[in-house]
Order: C-alpha cells, then sequence, then structure tokens
C-alpha cells in the first residue's frame, strides 16, 4: 500500500518550548489509524502540526503528503491538498447558515463554486447519512447547537469535502451515545464513499470497535512510545498506558 502520509522525525515547539521530540508515522492510502496517549502527551499538537497551524513551528524533521513536503505549506494549501482535521470545540458563527459555510469550505477546497442545486442535492444526501433534520442546514452555524449537533455538523463537514487523510481529535470531548453513533455511521460512510486515510484521536471502546484499526500509534511526552496493530489499541483500553508506554522505551 502506497503512503499518503509520512511524519519523519518531526520536532515541534510552542513559545519556545520543544514538545514533539522526534516523531516518526506513516499512513498508507485507506488506512485507518488510532493515536492515543495520556493527557498531555501530544496528540493534538501533532494532529495541528500535521495540519499547519501556525500555533507550532516545526524545528526539524519534515512532513510529506502524497509525495509532497508539505513542511512549509499554509494550512489552507494543505486542505486544497486533502488534509482535514477536526476540532475538539467547533465555533458559533451567527450570521452564516450550515448550509452556506460547507458550500464556502467546499470552493475553498476544490477552487470551484458548485451550482447550488448540485450542492444542496450533496448536502441533504449526506445529512440523511447522519439522520440529521434538513432544518439543520438552514441554521446558523453551531450557534445553540448541543454537543451531539455539533458533532454532526463536524461529520456532515468531513462527507462534504472527502479529504484523502481526515484526522479527527476526539479525546476531551466527552462524547455522548448520540454523538458516538454519529461519528461511527459518518466513518463509516467516508470509507465507504471516499476510501479515504484516517487518523482517530480517541480512548472511546465504541468508536474504536466500530473501526476496523490498522494501526496504533501511543504517544508519550512527545514521542511515539509504542506502535502496533489495532488489538494495541483496545489492549491500551483494558490494561491502561503505563505497561505499554514503559515495554517501548
Ligand atoms: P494531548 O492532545 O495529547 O492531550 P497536547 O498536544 O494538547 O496533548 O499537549 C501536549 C503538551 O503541549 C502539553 O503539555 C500542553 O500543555 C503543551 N502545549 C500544547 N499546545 C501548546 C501551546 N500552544 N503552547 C504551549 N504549550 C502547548
Ligand atoms: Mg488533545
Amino acid at each position: 500500500m502506497s503512503q499518503l502520509l509520512y511524519v519523519q522525525d518531526l520536532t515541534v515547539s510552542a513559545e519556545d518550548k520543544e514538545l514533539l521530540h522526534g516523531i516518526t508515522l506513516s499512513v498508507g492510502e485507506g488506512e485507518t489509524h488510532v493515536l492515543m496517549g495520556q493527557n498531555g502527551a501530544g496528540k493534538s499538537t501533532l494532529g495541528c502540526t500535521i495540519m499547519g497551524s501556525p500555533e507550532y513551528a516545526v524545528t526539524g524533521g519534515k512532513i510529506f503528503f502524497g509525495g509532497e513536503d508539505i513542511t512549509e505549506l499554509s494550512a489552507d494549501k494543505r486542505a486544497k491538498l486533502g488534509l482535514f482535521l477536526s476540532f475538539q470545540n467547533p465555533v458559533e458563527i451567527p450570521g452564516i447558515t450550515l448550509s452556506e459555510f460547507l458550500r464556502g469550505a467546499l470552493e475553498q477546497v476544490s477552487g470551484k463554486r458548485m451550482k447550488l442545486w448540485d450542492f444542496k442535492k450533496k448536502l441533504k444526501a449526506a445529512m440523511q447519512v447522519l439522520d440529521m433534520d434538513e432544518s439543520y442546514a438552514d441554521r446558523d452555524l453551531n450557534v445553540g447547537f448541543s454537543g451531539g449537533e455539533k458533532k454532526k455538523a463536524e461529520i456532515l463537514q468531513l462527507l462534504i469535502l472527502q479529504p484523502k487523510l481526515a484526522i479527527l481529535d476526539e479525546t476531551d470531548s466527552g462524547l455522548d451515545v448520540d454523538a458516538v453513533k454519529v461519528v461511527s455511521k459518518g466513518i463509516e460512510e467516508y470509507r465507504r464513499s471516499v476510501g479515504g486515510s484516517l487518523i482517530i484521536i480517541t480512548h472511546n471502546d465504541k468508536i474504536l470497535s466500530s473501526l476496523s484499526v490498522d494501526k496504533t500509534h501511543i504517544l508519550a511526552d512527545g514521542r511515539v512510545a509504542r506502535e502496533g496493530d489495532g488489538q494495541l489499541a483496545f489492549d491500551v483500553l483494558q490494561n491502561g498506558f503505563e505497561k505499554y508506554i514503559s515495554e517501548g522505551k
């Protein structure tokens, strides 16, 4: 399987503090990877750095996407190449409807303005997958949305933008039962219709059970402490991190 993402010996700093100390990992086309680690291990930092967040400075190593060195590319250029990162805390934007937001995001990423009729059809189909009431399309983005509804809006974005690689950072969001179903269903549909790759940051056993995980990466103190197959994620959930982290050292 060819490599879609290759992170090579990456060191990252913010506010003059080194947070990631030489991370190497790769994700093949169509693969599903799980990123785990205790609070503060560096999972979100890695996700944001791959996406090109200006908050984090790459001080060493490189990031390749589809064979291209993207280490210096801006976040919007990375999005155009097919990278997507979901936010743990989606923003509320009064005055912009969910539908307008998604159409704008799609236009930015694809460089083309889709005909309104075609876009509405695409949106309707994606909303049906997520059992989302159509009226949500015309509501202001995330304003007054419940946690589960925000999650739906985020997964809807994934289905509309159809990125080549999606990084879903679920860590601290305390997903309720409804949200877990949405994430699982959305991921299933993304895998089915787009066949894209996934890096999912989660400790949620229900989400993990609904995925077919190719590889698990465990971060500790800004380093990859341990890697393994899909089973490793379940072992960690059952036995805790310590055992796996110390064995990896
Ligand atoms: P995780 O997502 O695994 O819980 P994070 O990537 O959020 O961990 O954080 C890793 C470490 O980096 C933590 O110690 C955190 O305080 C620190 N950190 C994250 N972002 C910044 C930042 N912008 N400035 C300074 N320190 C940060
Ligand atoms: Mg985090």
